[in-house]
């Protein structure tokens, strides 16, 4: 008897012992190597040290990025106080990453709605304004009927979608085959053509539709017919809550940037993470998983190796897939296959009076029988009211990058202003011109990309402790980047924190 209590008594104790020795196993620090610093690694540092804040832990994080400035295709030039964006210029907002990230960060009273939607579509020489609503997948019929854009064929042939048949087996087609067979090649040519010519710097027929047109397709799918889903979804929802707008979450609400231009919010990121985090300026050569992936070694071209309990990977996919070869083959392969495309971005000063009249509207997108060296062009300064734009007039011009990847920054600025003058009546100099080239920063989501994407994620899901951020994962917008880099820092911290707090 005396000896089943003593017996009870030790194990109890080594039970102690054992679940104190868990415990100082458990308060031990955690480690993070986060490889990219653009949006998504900034955000996934942010949101990585905000859960660890929460939960009291100690978390150390090594963010290392390649280039001398952290913020990847966020890049600005300045101009007599003027911040220009180089990189991305607007956000929706109908995804509220954005609006969210920035008001954690304390901006949020720093953004800007945009002033106007009047968008253009260029064709000859004329700019046709696009009808009301269109972008929203709710037009303005009114609008859609008086529109110099569309023939009487054209429009008739777009009022005939419901009477298409359904495609019955959805194989992902090009976004060229979806648009025709639904709405005919009018609205592929006037429209679609030069959209995903300004947003993608690719023709329509190497683009997924599943990736890029999602929304569109499951109408199709579930309605038999886009306009006839609109209408259905539109219906019912009124009955259910009085309201009459259906459009997904990207097409609403408005565009929106910042006072001081994009790069405010990749500054801000970058001031709150940086007191937290280790930064290394070096290339990833590569990343390798220890002990099954329990922990990571990266090894980086300074000769430095960082060991860590959990990766992030925020590297455009071919960079990733260079330096996960010794992790995992397939994957290396997988991700090594998307290819980008480098779009070239110009951006332009002028005094107002080098206009006869200032361009008013948000821009225009190029048709492609008319495009030569312009994708798009921004009206920025009509477009955002920024405080800092006083009386000047600024620009923002996508160039057709395949043409001009040889080009001098002077040949390419000499093009531009020659093209821009079919469009717009320009009678002065411009004050100030910056071209950036953004090497092979733009994913193509080519048909079947949503496979590929499948197979990236079943064999990254083989570690628990690495995540893939960045644009070549779903959609490439920032509000969908910060999305994706949020969702998987909470993954992260769970897999991490579980084990320290169990
Ligand atoms: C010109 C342009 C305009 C755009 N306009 C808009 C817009 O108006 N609105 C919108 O919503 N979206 C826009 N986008 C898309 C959006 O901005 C991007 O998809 C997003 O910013 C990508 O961020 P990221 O952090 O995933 O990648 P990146 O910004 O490409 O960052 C990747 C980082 O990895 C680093 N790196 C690469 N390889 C290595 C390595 N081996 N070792 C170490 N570091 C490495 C690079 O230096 C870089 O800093 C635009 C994109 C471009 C290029």
């Amino acid at each position: 008897m005396r000896h089943n209590t003593e017996a009870k008594r030790q194990d109890h104790r080594l039970s102690t012992i054992e679940s104190m020795n868990a415990r100082i196993d458990t308060v031990e620090r955690k480690r993070v190597a986060i490889i990219g610093g653009g949006i998504s690694g900034l955000t996934s540092a942010f949101y990585l040290l905000k859960s660890a804040g929460k939960k009291g832990i100690e978390l150390e994080v090594t963010l290392v990025d390649e280039s001398r400035s952290l913020g990847g295709v966020f890049k600005s030039a300045s101009y007599d106080g003027l911040r220009l964006d180089l990189g991305p210029e607007c956000f929706v907002t109908g995804k509220p990453a954005v609006l969210d990230l920035a008001n954690e960060l304390g901006i949020g009273s720093t953004i800007l709605r945009q002033s106007t939607r009047r968008t253009f579509i260029a064709r000859g020489s004329f700019l046709s304004k696009i009808p009301d609503g269109l972008f929203a997948l709710t037009p303005n019929l009114k609008d859609m009927a008086t529109s110099d854009l569309f023939s009487w064929t054209g429009k008739i042939r777009m009022a005939l979608e419901p009477f298409v048949q359904k495609q019955e087996r959805l194989t992902d087609e090009s976004v060229a085959t979806f648009i025709e067979r639904r709405f005919g090649k009018e609205l592929l040519q006037r429209l679609a053509e030069p959209m995903i010519g300004g947003l993608y710097g690719i023709e329509p027929e190497n683009l997924s539709a599943q990736m890029t047109l999602p929304y569109m397709r499951s109408l199709e799918k579930e309605h038999g017919s886009v306009i006839k889903g609109i209408i259905q979804k539109t219906v019912k929802r009124h009955s259910e809550t009085g309201e009459w707008f259906t459009s997904p979450p990207s097409c609403k609400g408005t565009m929106a940037t910042f006072d001081e231009g994009m790069t405010a919010l990749t500054q801000m990121l970058e001031k709150c993470v940086q007191s937290k985090c280790k930064v290394i300026e070096a290339h990833a050569d590569s990343i390798e998983p220890v002990n099954e992936g329990k922990t990571w070694k990266t090894r980086l071209s300074n000769g430095l190796q960082i060991d860590s309990d959990a990766v992030v990977v925020a590297l455009p996919a071919k960079s990733a897939g260079r330096t996960l070869l010794q992790t995992d083959r397939w994957l290396s392969e997988c991700l090594q296959s998307i290819n980008y495309s480098s779009p070239i971005v110009v951006s332009l000063v002028f005094e107002k009076s080098a206009f006869k009249s200032a361009p008013h509207g948000s821009g225009f997108l190029v048709a492609g029988d008319t495009r030569k060296s312009v994708r798009a062009c921004t009206f920025s300064s009509s477009k955002f009211k920024r405080r800092n734009y006083q009386n000047k007039v600024v620009l923002r011009v996508s160039v057709d990058s395949t043409k001009y990847r040889e080009s001098s920054d002077e040949q390419i600025k000499i093009a531009v202003l020659e093209d821009l003058s079919r469009f717009i009546e320009i009678t002065g100099e411009p004050l100030f011109c910056a071209v950036a080239r953004h090497n092979e920063a733009i994913p193509q989501f080519a048909p079947r990309h949503g496979h590929l994407l499948k197979e990236i994620e079943l064999r990254k899901n083989r570690f628990a402790s690495l995540a893939l951020v960045g644009n070549a994962y779903g959609a490439i917008g920032v509000a969908d980047c910060i999305t994706r880099a949020k969702e998987e820092s909470q993954r992260i911290a769970d897999c991490l924190f579980s084990v320290v707090n169990p």
